[in-house]
């Protein structure tokens, strides 16, 4: 059996050697790993150059691979394209449509063409700014609408940023992801349409009065044993807007349905505003 460039061990999947990737799972299937038991599975991933490499093994050197766009064994370029003049900044790479193309096999089967640049890219930025990586998790469950895991992360963190390497519970709930058009996550829960993690998000960050809660929301939060935090100074987490300059309102009536008829009910209008229309 073929063996991996980096670490000259066969290509296969060993479990639970450290975090999941970035973009291991959640990129090539879009669902929850399946992770058979005592069984060996492929980990292949072939680029370009003719290297094959475990994802954990190349994602070991994103940081690398995503300013030099070589392969870091054999200093063949990568990219696609050519980088253009500002090829320093990574996040750069991925907005002039350079790609970073691999074919990976793994449980799921083989996928051809997968674009890696992004999730490289992902990951370097991770590992260059370690206080993210929590809110890098908040996003992952919001996506999922894993509403009981998000509970616990924030159930743990202190209210505001005691250290460099922590953001704290108010700065958390704001954050805005560089790598993903500066959506928040009520941005990607709106998006998702998962009402349970919107309404989480709405009780901790927003000025919406108790009431505006089903029942579960209040269950929820009183079985992790959280309360709302104070807001001030933070902004309410509706007013938040995108790259596009978009808020979640804007989000809610583009999907239409039912989360259109919330917006209309002032759900995600920001405190200022319904302020001013009651008033
Ligand atoms: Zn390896
Ligand atoms: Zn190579």
């Amino acid at each position: 059996m073929a063996s991996c460039v980096q670490c000259n061990k066969p290509l296969v999947w060993v479990p639970f050697q450290g975090p999941l990737r970035t973009g291991k799972i959640l990129a090539v299937s879009g669902e929850q790993p399946e992770f058979p038991e005592n069984q060996e599975t492929p980990d292949d991933l072939w680029l370009s150059c003719g290297c094959h490499w475990h994802w954990d093994c190349l994602f070991d050197e994103a940081e690398d691979i995503v300013l030099s766009l070589k392969c870091p064994v054999c200093d063949t370029h990568l990219a696609t394209n050519e980088p253009g003049p500002s090829a320093t900044n990574p996040v750069h790479h991925m907005n002039q449509g350079i790609t970073v193309l691999a074919s990976y096999t793994s449980q799921h089967g083989v996928q051809p063409n997968i674009d890696l640049l992004p999730d490289l890219t992902e990951e370097s930025y991770m590992k260059s700014h370690p206080e993210v990586v929590e809110a890098r998790a908040l996003f992952i469950m919001a996506k999922n609408n894993q509403v009981v895991d998000m509970m616990e992360l924030l159930a743990q963190a202190p209210h505001e940023a005691e250290d460099s390497v922590t953001l704290g519970l108010n700065n958390l709930l704001r954050f805005q992801n560089p790598l993903e058009e500066n959506k928040s996550l009520l941005h990607v829960a709106i998006e998702q349409g998962h009402q349970d993690t919107f309404y989480i998000l709405l009780f901790l960050a927003s000025q919406l009065p108790d009431d505006a809660f089903p029942r579960s929301v209040h269950v929820a939060t009183q079985q992790s044993g959280m309360t709302r935090p104070p807001h001030r100074p933070h902004p309410d987490i509706r007013s938040l807007r995108d790259s596009n300059g978009e808020t979640a309102e804007d989000y809610a009536r583009k999907q239409g349905g039912n989360l259109e008829w919330l917006a209309e009910t002032g759900l995600f209008t920001p405190a200022k505003e319904a302020a001013e229309a009651s008033g």
